[in-house]
């Protein structure tokens, strides 16, 4: 079977270099483990932090090492009676054809519905990432006026759509296309401004005259400071990434407006979705609802083949993904 190692750690952007496909013997199946054939997996931004040697909430990839991260598959030999062959699991060891894991490290998913790669997506981490981020760590209220950057992606469109089902008074997006920004209208975001035209203070203002109640910050810097100067007074912010940051070696100069936190009595909190698994079962009760009843829609980008997984995360990276980037296997 085959799978991809981190060859070197990359500085700043990361490239094809960085990693290798190698063949590998499947170990032996022990007591209460599964043989899972990974059908798709997921490329994720955290997995950029991940390829630094620096100490962090997730540990560092390891060198000559197969990567992990989110997966989905179907058994296909088992020594565990709880998982049958057949049972088509979610679970962490993504970046390879095949995984050999303990059972309960693998989660049944029902595929017959919506298809494996939800699971990696609308329905799985980024899902809870978006509703939890807002509900929780923003405390988003009814009524309130919220901006998302990376609006276009996997959490963001959810974001947003997620705010706007909640009553949400004005649902503002920011994204790196004209394409991205038109779909953000589809979904039924009142406006969306594309960053890369510039000028995101001013863009910002036009789009929400009144200011924004709610920034849910998925990239930091510009962004960020353009958004501490939009919230309103006692407004709320959740800080979930910073990916205009994690290829640069330089510290971001933003945001400058520190201060107006204070004036403003703002709340900038910053979270990490694994800490609101307390949540997941009304998250997942929830977003089951709108998927069924139309509510929500959901984006996806998908590459064929392990082999196209290194460019693809790179691609993700650089924005070429409208909603969640997988990898099919
Ligand atoms: P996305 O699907 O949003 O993909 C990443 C997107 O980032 C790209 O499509 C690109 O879109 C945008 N982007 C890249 N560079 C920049 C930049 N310099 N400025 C603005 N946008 C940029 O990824 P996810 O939805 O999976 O993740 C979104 C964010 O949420 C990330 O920051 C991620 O780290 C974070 N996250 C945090 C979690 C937590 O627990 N705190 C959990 C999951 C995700 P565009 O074309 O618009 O530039």
């Amino acid at each position: 079977t085959r799978q991809i190692v981190l060859a070197s750690r990359p500085s700043g952007w990361p490239t094809a270099e960085n990693f290798r496909l190698e063949e590998v013997q499947l170990p032996a199946l022990q007591p209460g483990q599964v043989l899972v054939r990974n059908t798709a997996m997921s490329v994720d931004p955290y997995m950029r932090g991940r390829m630094n040697d620096v100490k962090s909430y997730v540990p560092a990839f390891q060198l000559d090492q197969p990567l992990d991260g989110g997966a989905v598959g179907e058994v296909i030999e088992s020594t565990a009676d709880e998982i049958p062959v057949g049972t088509h699991v979610l679970h962490g060891l993504g970046w390879r054809e095949h995984a050999v894991l303990d059972a309960d490290k693998a989660r049944p998913v029902d595929v017959s519905a919506v298809g494996d790669t939800p699971y990696l997506g609308v329905l799985g981490m980024p899902g809870l990432t978006a509703y939890a981020g807002l509900m929780a760590a923003a405390e988003f209220t009814s009524g309130d006026a919220v901006f998302v950057s990376g609006a276009a992606g996997a959490v963001g469109s959810l974001v947003g759509q997620i705010a706007k089902l909640s009553g949400a008074s004005r649902v503002i997006g920011s994204a790196g296309s004209p394409e991205k920004v038109a779909r953000l209208l589809e979904l039924g975001f009142d406006a969306a401004f594309n960053y890369r035209d510039g000028d995101v203070v001013g863009q910002l203002a036009a789009a929400a005259p009144e200011g924004i109640d709610v920034y849910f910050d998925n990239v930091g810097g510009e962004h960020l400071e353009a958004a501490i100067g939009a919230l309103n007074v006692d407004g709320h912010a959740a800080l979930c990434g910073a990916i205009a940051q994690y290829n640069s070696d330089d510290k971001p100069a933003a945001p400058r407006n520190l201060a107006l936190v204070i004036g403003k009595r703002l709340t900038l909190r910053g979270f990490i979705v694994a800490k609101y698994a307390d949540l997941a079962p009304e998250f997942q009760q929830k977003m089951t609802g709108w998927l069924t009843s139309g509510q929500i829609s959901f984006d996806e980008t998908s590459r064929e083949g392990l082999d196209q997984a290194p460019q693809a995360f790179i691609d993700m990276m650089r924005g070429a993904n409208t909603g969640k980037m997988v990898v099919r296997l």
